[in-house]
């Protein structure tokens, strides 16, 4: 199985403002200096050797994860990441019927706001299936497109749309994955999923708060995420900011997450559901930080810590590559305001 990301942030999308270009363009340039940049291909090299929040971006896009390997389009979560999947299956297969599964962990506008935007919603032939595991699963969509928030209603797409309702606790065997839902700790409750084929695993954990009955042994989610090849997992907040203002806001941190995908055999830590008021600079330091504190707990754990961003594909029959701090010069980068 793969996991591909469409939209990684929480709560809202997050802006990249103009401001932020020429920062970047300033950092990539000094770094540049002493580079014998001729070639083209001595340029790609550079690019492609600069820190990510240099030459790269975390993304926009709210919750949209696609899992690949099963036998039809599966995907966890309708958040603005998903008009952006729609548009590359439609370059992908064109008009061309298609199945669609759609897990879903909650009705919070960032989880479904790009279901009026995806266009094979509208295209005769596609099917959709829509799975979740409260009771308002359609209406949650419905309203969304009625008048005055949206002009377009769902009646008017041409796709067949059918909801389903799971239990959570069970598994289903869906588009060829074992799939079982869990009820998470969020106002109004959210669902994870667990993903299994060809003995690898993949779980869907966002928004997600884990109080201090975490740390008990007998935790449910331990088991939820035991072994899982990716853990998928909502760390919005640092452990601090966690305590002392958030709680009780239904996220959690990076530091519970790296005690629970420890604690459960985890064998790479994809933070998710990212801060919307974060730029690329500061998840960058989020993501040294939480592999530091990896390092101060567990030094051993051969964990990797990744912060998930739009257009990431993480490949399961692949190693996973243990996170390992940055040597202490590293960390002293200037940092880009
Ligand atoms: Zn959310
Ligand atoms: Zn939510």
């Amino acid at each position: 199985m793969q996991v591909h990301f469409w939209g990684t942030r929480g709560s809202i999308p997050s802006t990249f403002p103009h401001s932020r270009i020429p920062v970047k363009l300033r950092e990539a340039l000094k770094r540049s200096r002493n580079h014998d940049l001729s070639t083209d291909t001595a340029i790609d090299q550079f690019i492609n050797e600069l820190p990510f929040d240099v030459r790269g971006t975390y993304g926009t896009n709210t919750s949209c994860v696609e899992i690949r390997g099963g036998n039809a389009h599966i995907v966890c979560d309708c958040g603005s990441g998903l008009r952006d999947f729609g548009g590359y299956i439609l370059g992908k297969y064109h008009t061309t019927s298609q199945e669609y599964h759609i897990f879903m962990s909650h009705y919070h506008w960032d989880h479904i706001m790009g279901f009026p935007f995806f266009v094979p919603a509208y295209i005769p032939g596609n099917v959709i299936h829509i799975y979740g595991c409260h009771d308002n699963n359609k209406f949650a969509f419905q309203r969304q497109q009625e008048q005055p928030s949206f002009p377009v209603p769902m009646s008017i797409m041409g796709a067949r749309i059918e909801f389903h309702r799971l239990e959570p606790d069970q598994s289903y065997e869906i588009a060829g994955c074992v799939v079982t839902p869990k009820k998470q700790n969020h106002p109004g409750a959210a669902y994870g999923y667990r993903f299994e084929k060809d003995n690898q695993t993949i779980v869907y954990s966002t928004d997600s708060e884990h109080t201090p009955e975490s740390n008990n042994d007998d935790y449910p989610f331990l088991d939820f995420f035991r072994n899982a090849d990716v853990l998928i997992f909502d760390a919005q907040y640092e452990l601090f900011e966690h305590i002392e203002t958030k709680s009780n806001w239904g996220h959690s941190s990076n530091v519970v997450g790296v005690d629970l995908a420890i604690r459960s055999g985890v064998k790479r830590l994809c933070i998710f559901h990212n801060e919307h008021t974060a730029n690329d600079t500061t998840l960058e330091k989020f993501k040294e930080e939480t592999i530091n504190y990896l390092n101060i707990s567990n030094e051993n754990y051969p964990l990797e810590v990744i912060v998930s961003y739009d257009g990431l594909t993480i490949d399961c029959s692949k190693p996973n590559v243990p996170s390992k701090p940055k040597p202490f010069e590293q960390n002293q980068e200037e940092e880009l305001v």
